[in-house]
């Protein structure tokens, strides 16, 4: 079944914490569609956002998850209970946001952009979980990045307090650019036109790359981090741990 593409209000502001929205529809797993909403679904190692829906009687459902269907385009709000009163199609509800674990996922994530910055080898992987994270380096020499050192670094960008913005480039322009992108893993949002390239520090200077995830405003939003951990994975691999004290 394909649906309308869902408009991503995470997206222009990641601080919305409630919205109303239009039901397009239900899909056949008791999934509720919307026009718009603020729930990030998951992707990119960031987990779906959960929270609660109010309907137009007046009933809450607790949305469990929040996943894409059709590519990255539809967005699925999962009711956490099986048997959950269900709204129509063309009915209003009400989006509210499980905001304190969002904002948790929101924190490690920009730090994550951070990391990016220092270890200056291609990302494999990573995870974003509430109040820490990880990221695998291809790093040969496991001399190459050391825990301490990091977590200090890390927390002198966070001090500095850099902002965190974001712009549009065409997918022409992404194309052409292929540096840009920092995970191997995880492409970059394409194929609607245009990507969003996030920027840390004035013109992009502490970090620059595509990315469609949620982050915080500056980096001293953030707070106090440190690497508790790296570990060998694999001959090439080294996961770095990070966790929000
Ligand atoms: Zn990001």
């Amino acid at each position: 079944m394909s649906e309308p593409p869902t408009a991503q209000l995470f997206r222009d502001d990641a601080f919305l914490k409630t919205c109303t929205s239009t039901v397009v529809g239900i899909n056949e797993r008791g999934g509720i569609i919307l026009d718009r909403s603020i729930f990030y679904a998951s992707s990119g190692g960031q987990p779906g956002d959960t929270g609660t829906m109010q309907l137009a009687s007046g009933e809450m459902i607790t949305i469990g998850a929040t996943v894409y269907q059709d590519g990255k385009t539809t967005i699925v709000h999962v009711p956490a209970a099986a048997d959950s009163a269900l709204p129509a199609p063309g009915e209003q509800v009400t989006l509210n946001l499980d905001w304190d674990k969002r904002h948790l996922y929101m924190r490690i994530h920009s730090c994550l952009h951070l990391m990016c910055a220092l270890v200056d080898f291609p990302v494999t992987g990573g995870q974003i979980g509430a109040g820490t994270g990880r990221l695998d380096f291809a790093i040969e020499d496991a001399g190459a990045i050391d825990k301490q050192d990091l977590t200090t670094r890390l927390n002198e960008l966070i001090s500095a307090n850099h902002a965190i913005t974001d712009h549009w480039i065409t997918d022409d322009e992404m194309a052409a650019n292929p540096d840009m992108i920092r995970t191997m893993s995880v492409k970059p949002p394409m194929g609607q036109g245009r990507v969003r390239i996030v920027d840390i520090g004035e013109g992009g200077g502490v970090d620059s790359q595509p990315c469609g995830g949620t982050h915080v405003a500056a980096t001293g939003e953030i707070g106090a981090v440190e690497v508790p951990k790296i570990e060998k994975k694999g001959r090439q691999n080294r996961r770095v741990r990070l966790k929000l004290l």
